[in-house]
Parts: structure tokens; sequence; C-alpha cells
């Protein structure tokens, strides 16, 4: 996957910005509490994928565009918020991790996403003329003999493979 750098953190952002309405956060008690988040507006938070310095991949959680984060019930206003996975619904973490290869690990009751190779490349199968990212569940089951790898999406394209319409490369 191809990582950007934020411009005012160690952080590189990647991946497609997903709609969260959530979050699972620790309290003061130390105890996790669902949260509901929103922009400055009121309009829904978006989660992408975020990576620091040490390489752990989490989501960032930001306002659209440059509006701020706003976590009503406890009175905070904030550019941004990096989060470990387990902060957003299965269903938000799956959306996300598609462009990546990928392996999670847990670490002190926090689940985070380490990159397995950070080179960018696509999947394929010589027999379906698709082509997938690396995290999609369908490039997961093409059998090891028919899969061909691409390192970027033009690539694919000029190879007469066609982007899957589920992950959309
Ligand atoms: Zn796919």
């Amino acid at each position: 996957m191809i990582w950007k750098s934020l411009g005012h953190s160690d952080l590189l952002v990647g991946g497609k910005p997903v709609l969260i309405r959530s979050l699972l956060l620790c309290t003061e008690l130390g105890d996790f509490h669902r949260y509901r988040v929103c922009s400055e507006a009121g309009k829904p938070a978006w989660a992408r994928l975020a990576k620091d310095g040490s390489g752990k991949i989490g989501a960032l959680v930001t306002g659209p565009y440059s509006e701020m984060l706003k976590i009503p019930s406890r009175k905070e206003m904030q550019p941004h918020l990096f989060v470990p996975l387990n902060s957003l619904s299965k269903r938000v973490q799956k959306k996300l991790l598609i462009p990546l290869n990928y392996e999670l690990y847990e670490e002190e009751n926090t689940l985070v996403a380490r990159e397995i190779a950070d080179e960018p490349y696509y999947l394929a199968s010589r027999t379906s003329y698709v082509f997938h990212y690396p995290g999609c569940k369908r490039a997961h089951k093409v059998i090891p003999g028919n899969r061909v790898y691409f390192k970027t999406r033009n690539e694919a394209l000029e190879n007469g493979y066609c982007p899957h319409k589920i992950c959309n490369p």
C-alpha cells in the first residue's frame, strides 16, 4: 500500500476513509466505553489506516476534510485521534484492511496490525482475469498455482486484468 505523510505528526496514512459513528475508548477509570463521535457540524467521522513511527498500524479518526472531531459526551474537540483497530467495529476493521497485506497482534488489550510487505502489490487469478487488493477475501481463495502479482494498478490493467468489483483496487 502507498502511505502518505500526515504533515503535522509522525503518522503515515493510507487507504480510503470509512465513515464511523462510534468508538470504543478507555475511560478515566480504565474500562472501555463506546462513545459517539462526529464532526463539529454533526456529520459522521472518518477512519483511515495510519502507521506510527514504530510501524504499528491502527486507525486515524478525523472529521471529514478539515473539520474538528467531536466526542459529545466527553465534551472533547480535537483535530484527530490515533486509535487501535479494536476501537472500531469488526465491519469497519475489515473494510479498512482490504488494501493491506498484514498480520494482526494484540498488545495490552489493543489490537494492532503490522504490514507483512511494504511494497505495494496486487494479486490476480490467471483463470478469472480479475485483480484484487492483497487483503481481499477472494484474493486469499486464488489457488497458489494460479496467482499472478502486479506492482501497480496500471500494470494489472495493461495486462488485461479488471479490478474486482467488491474490493475495488
Ligand atoms: Zn477483491
